[in-house]
């Protein structure tokens, strides 16, 4: 007797893994640099110095919501790209990630309605 024969129909999609497959909108430090120089300002050890110290004074709490994160930012009120101090006391405020974010979306969209 003669068996039915099977055969195997190739996908059409091909699965992806995505454990090895990189996030496309990831741009490397030396590109993110030579979009935005002032990110070498924030590797620097003066500004390091200046954020650990204010850091340490003021506590690891958002200035803006009043959550006490693991991770705080040191947050320049005015950033320098618009003309900031950079290590100007009276123009850092701590913030936590999420508030950080919201406020350097904010600030870029104000800079582009500007531009
Ligand atoms: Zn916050």
């Amino acid at each position: 007797m003669k068996r039915p024969r099977l055969r195997q129909i190739k996908p059409l999609l091909t699965p992806i893994d995505t454990r090895t497959v990189k996030p496309f909108n990831t741009r490397s430090y030396k590109a993110r640099l030579q979009a935005d120089p002032s990110l070498k300002f924030y590797s620097s050890a003066p500004w390091q110095q200046f954020r650990a110290t204010v850091i340490a004074e003021r506590g690891r709490r958002c200035e803006a919501c009043g959550t006490t994160p693991n991770t705080v930012y040191l947050d320049h009120v005015e950033e320098q790209r618009d003309g900031g101090a950079p290590l100007d006391r009276s123009n850092v405020q701590v913030l936590c990630g999420s508030c950080h974010q919201k406020k350097s979306i904010r600030a870029r969209m104000t800079r582009f309605a500007m531009d």
